[in-house]
């Protein structure tokens, strides 16, 4: 009894041992606010090539703040999130540290990236249009056309506040300037068929049930909704609507990301660097926007055949740090028109 317990706690000590081993050079520890489904396949093909295991911390808020709070002893050596506002915040929030790296830097266009190296894109998502299939003739409709009074009453869309609505509207500001964003975005709450409300899949929803004819969204939520085996009305949803590519004056959609950033403290900071080079690879980009129906940030390199079914995409080439700069400014447009009050106040 007592040499099997002792064995027991042998065995017990001997893996606690490898573990230690282990974490001192066969690991990256990941925190995220991607669904941690959505990045394990990626993931698992870095481990299967390099051999260095991933750890996985999903948070849904508040990682800055732990990060922070962990200070010099925090365990984080990347950070995966969407959408360049999260990637700036953390960048802001001095969690993260710079990387000059010559494979990473080759391989992500710099409008993808930061300029000073503290985050990068590795997939890209579109924010389109969601037309009606039934009622919808029209083949191509501009961000400008959004604020077209044809429309009057007829566009649905999620919160002007939402991080995926403030990026547009920034680009927006980016290309047109504040004043005639501003005029555009009154014709856009002008048209509003419905208080904003909701998330992007929601918008499709309206346009099924006859509510709007054209709405907002990102590129994967359509994917996502016409392969949803779990809730056979999205796929009506997703089903309902075609995907029109707006675009600005230069011929360019709108286009935001989902990124990495190297945290500030990496303990261990070279399998971190490992891991976004591996991510920054034409391989893994695939994987990674493929499992996702995003697209790689590299042009050229395939989509999944669901999103390739949408279109073309000719992506804006705004660098995102000038979109992200113009934030705060599209946010208080945003208040300033009430578009979040809907088409009547
Ligand atoms: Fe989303």
């Amino acid at each position: 009894m007592n040499i099997r317990t002792n064995s027991a706690l042998g065995a017990f000590m001997a893996a606690t041992l490898l573990a230690g081993a282990a974490h001192a050079d066969g690991v990256v520890n990941i925190y995220t606010y991607r669904q941690p489904e959505l990045i394990q396949p990626v993931l698992d093909a870095f481990t299967a090539e390099t051999g260095i295991k991933t750890e996985v911390l999903f948070l849904d808020k508040g990682l800055e703040e732990r990060v922070q709070a962990e200070g010099a002893n925090s365990p984080v050596d990347v950070i995966m999130t969407v959408d360049i506002s999260r990637l700036t915040k953390a960048k802001e929030a001095g969690i993260t540290q710079a990387l000059n790296d010559e494979k990473v830097n080759a391989l992500l266009p710099a409008e993808y990236r930061d300029p000073e190296g503290h985050w990068f894109g590795l997939t890209k998502r579109a924010r389109v249009v969601y037309a009606s299939k039934d009622r919808v003739k029209d083949t191509s409709i501009t961000y400008a056309d959004l604020a077209d009074p044809k429309w009057k009453g007829k566009l649905c869309m999620r919160s002007g506040q939402h991080d995926y609505n403030l990026a547009l509207i920034s680009a927006a500001i980016a290309h047109w300037g504040p004043e005639k964003t501003e005029e555009w975005l009154k014709g856009v709450k002008a048209n509003l068929g419905r208080k904003p409300d909701g998330g992007d899949r929601p918008q499709a929803g309206a346009i099924f049930a006859g509510e709007c004819d054209i709405a907002l969204g990102n590129t994967y939520y359509v994917g996502l909704m016409r392969t949803n085996e779990k809730e056979p009305q999205e796929k009506e949803w997703g089903n309902a609507i075609n995907v029109l590519f707006p675009t600005f004056e230069n011929g360019g959609t709108h286009v935001n990301i989902s990124g990495i950033a190297l945290a500030k403290n990496a303990p261990n900071r070279d399998n971190a660097v490992k891991l976004i080079e591996f991510l920054a690879s034409d391989e893994a980009q695939q994987i990674y926007a493929q499992k996702n129906y995003e697209y790689p940030v590299e042009p050229g390199l395939a989509a999944s055949q669901e999103v390739q079914s949408f279109g073309e995409l000719t992506a804006d080439t705004l660098p995102l740090a000038e979109i992200a700069s113009h934030r705060k400014e599209a946010s208080e447009m945003v208040d300033r028109v009430g578009l979040d009050d809907g088409p009547s106040s």
